[in-house]
């Protein structure tokens, strides 16, 4: 389930904090030709968690764009 979700600000676990950030940061990913987008940060992580699935849906970035969210794609970080 949810690891411990924490701001990215001053690291609190305070929610309002998290979700006043107003930004969620995806990875896009391309699987066999389809784009898919994956959380990279904790309010990514907390839109599929309150989904239940795993990537970020075009629906979802849609509904977050439509509540004053920023959508921002980054680079995936790699994991040598
Ligand atoms: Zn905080």
């Amino acid at each position: 389930m949810a690891e411990l979700l924490r701001c990215e600000k001053c690291t609190c676990t305070e929610l309002d904090h998290i979700v006043s950030e107003k930004l969620v940061q995806v990875t896009k990913q391309q699987v066999y030709g389809v784009d898919k987008y994956y959380p990279a940060n904790t309010m990514a992580k907390l839109a599929v968690d309150l989904v239940g699935t795993k990537q970020i849906t075009d629906s979802m970035i849609y509904c977050l764009k439509s509540y004053g969210y920023t959508v921002q794609v980054v680079a995936q970080s790699e994991t040598l």
